[in-house]
């Protein structure tokens, strides 16, 4: 993997049209802001020019009384500064003023992009190692990577309009001279090698970032902070911090010595072969044998112009170097945004609304995983039925309901709502049908209010955020809080956030399932964190708050499974009992087991106590 990262090198074609795409985020951000930047730099590179070397030259043939005289220079000033002044005055205040809003433009739309396609992408994706480090690196870079571009864009257009001019002086006064300007050029050459060694150092360091920024992470936040004071969870992340720095010293005699090696043969080769050869040539021209044959003036031009025109000849060949780094970066991003999920939004397919929900012969296997995790499963859901879900962990269910809510599509079988496929439906609508708390639910660093929404508020969402929050058994903790439903969860943005234990937590999620009134509910271990008497009473109330919907509950607690209609079974993937609770019992068969196992167990419970 990190070998064939280190010879990637895209086409000449693809480097291109990298670097166009970048362009063309900041022309569709703000085409001012973009013409701005080159204009700026079109009429300062001639001024930079008339002002420095081409003035030189003129002072000193003046002095010499080998060319303009003293009221000629001045005019020559005069007319040159000023108009240099007025481009930049106009240029700092642009760059001050309206340019900061355009930069946030560009950068807003650019960011929305990516954040509207990591909603796109199937969850699949976040499973494969190889599109989550694009995606990573993706976020990581892409607005600097874009300013990139436009820099060294600029670079270019200004190291070559000024090497046009010098050259072109250099070349009046003796075009022998231009040999010493382009040797420099296989330097350029060293340069762009250097810069090759430098992107497969970064990029074979990118796997030990990320461990590093995953050891830091279990440090400083707080859904660590308890299992890092347990066992010995922080010496094994210390020792994984510690692979990281063999890792990056490994890396650094690898690649460093040999960046080295290119950056002093880039800034050495240069300054002698170039810069000297030319001095003593134009010296000699002057002031040695060929004396007379060169002006003072000009013999200044030289002095100071061809350093500067070798420089700028590397450069244009580190411009293009650069131009190819970027483009390998950006490359990632295009990936990522051109990738085009399967699990699609059809904004003409029909919408789809509450009905019967059937099954059929579901087959699903994880892409990193050696076995199916769905093995043809079969399970109807009519409409307002109350269906548990049951089966020891890793038995398949959330696997079920992932493949329901169509955060996956499976290899074989379907699911169909009425007699119609699942993906004939538009999925927006499709996924609207379902209000579901998962396992790992997950809150957001925002009021309480926005966390049971999920979604921007509307008039009469106060009362619907109350008979949510008491369905859900969350109402009278929040009461207590000082601002209510307006208070902030967690700490992460406000001194004065509220963190919540487990069971609260999971009752505010519960809560959205009865916030968003979809007509079919789907909960996954929802009382997970909560004792078995608040479990009973949060049942209860979600079978009333659920009164004619669709339900299917996960439980690994049976106690709850008497309260279904129905009840499926699972092991290994693939249903092996299913019945209402009685007609299970009275079967014997795994279902009674374990039902019996774990009402013993609570009444050894009770015994204890
Ligand atoms: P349950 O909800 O019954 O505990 P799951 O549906 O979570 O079971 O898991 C079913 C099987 O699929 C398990 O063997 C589990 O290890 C595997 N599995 C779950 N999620 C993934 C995943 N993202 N990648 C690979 N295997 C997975």
């Amino acid at each position: 993997m990190g070998k064939k990262e280190k010879k990637k090198k895209l086409p000449l074609g693809r480097t291109l049209s990298n670097n166009i795409f970048a362009l063309r985020q900041v022309w569709e951000g703000s085409r001012s802001y973009f013409f701005m930047y080159y204009f700026v730099t079109v009429l300062n590179a001639p001024l930079n020019f008339l002002l420095t070397t081409y003035l030189v030259r003129a002072i000193v043939d003046s002095v010499s009384g080998t060319g303009w005289s003293t009221a000629e220079v001045f005019r020559y000033i005069f007319i040159v500064g000023g108009a240099a002044i007025v481009i930049w005055t106009l240029s700092n205040y642009y760059w001050n003023v309206p340019s900061v809003k355009a930069n946030r433009q560009i950068q807003h739309r650019l960011k929305k992009k990516l954040y509207k396609k990591a909603t796109e992408v199937e969850l699949a994706c976040y499973e494969d190692p190889s599109f989550y480090d694009k995606y990573v690196k993706a976020m990581d870079e892409v607005t600097s990577r874009v300013y990139d571009v436009m820099s060294t864009l600029d670079n270019l257009i200004w190291t070559l309009t000024s090497l046009s001019l010098n050259s072109l002086l250099l070349f009046t006064i003796d075009p022998l001279l231009i040999i010493f300007a382009i040797l420099p050029l296989v330097m350029g050459f060293v340069r762009h090698w250097g810069q090759v060694i430098y992107h497969g150092w970064q990029m074979a360091g990118k796997p030990s970032d990320r461990k590093y920024n995953y050891v830091r992470r279990t440090f400083y936040l707080s859904d660590y902070a308890k299992e890092m004071r347990l066992g010995r969870f922080s010496e094994q992340q210390l020792s994984m911090l510690a692979d990281v720095r063999n890792e990056k010293t490994k890396l650094c005699g690898k690649h460093g010595t040999k960046f080295a090696l290119s950056s002093v043969l880039y800034e050495y080769g240069m300054q002698t072969v170039t810069v000297l050869g030319a001095m003593a040539y134009s010296l000699w021209r002057t002031l040695g044998e060929g004396q007379g044959s060169m002006t003072p003036g000009d013999c200044i031009v030289v002095l100071t112009s061809i350093g500067n025109v070798s420089y700028m000849l590397s450069r244009v060949v580190q411009n293009f170097a650069e131009f190819s780094e970027h483009s390998l970066y950006i490359e990632n991003v295009r990936y990522f945004l051109d990738y085009q999920p399967t699990i699609t939004e059809d904004e003409s397919a029909p919408e789809a609304s509450a009905g019967d929900v059937e099954i059929k012969n579901l087959h699903f296997k994880y892409n990193n995983a050696e076995k199916e995790s769905l093995a043809g499963v079969n399970i109807t859901v009519r409409k307002g039925e109350k269906i548990a879900l049951v089966g020891r962990n890793g038995s398949g269910k959330t696997t079920l309901v992932k493949l329901l809510l169509r955060l996956y599509d499976p290899d074989e079988g379907e699911v169909l709502l009425d007699g119609k496929s699942a993906k004939e439906y538009r999925l927006s609508s499709w996924r609207g049908l379902f209000g579901c708390v998962f396992q790992d639910f997950k809150l957001f660093a925002m009021t309480v209010k926005d966390n049971v929404l999920l979604r921007r508020e509307e008039q009469g969402d106060d009362e619907r955020v109350d008979a949510a929050l008491k369905a859900s058994g969350a109402y009278e903790k929040v009461a207590t809080l000082k601002n209510g439903v307006d208070s902030i969860l967690t700490r992460e943005f406000d001194d004065e956030g509220v963190n919540l234990s487990i069971g609260e937590q999971q009752k505010i999620s519960l809560a959205r399932v009865f916030a968003a009134d979809a007509p079919f509910v789907v909960l996954d271990e929802p009382s997970s964190a909560l004792d078995p008497i608040a479990e009973h009473k949060m049942f209860e109330n979600m079978l009333k708050a659920t009164e004619g919907k669709s339900v299917i509950f996960i439980s690994h607690r049976l106690s709850s499974a008497v309260l279904a209609d129905r009840v499926y079974m699972m092991e290994d993937g693939a249903v092996i009992e299913e019945g209402t609770h009685a007609s299970l019992m009275e079967k014997g068969g795994k279902y009674a087991e374990m039902f019996r196992l774990q009402a013993e167990n609570y009444k050894e419970g009770e015994k204890d106590e």
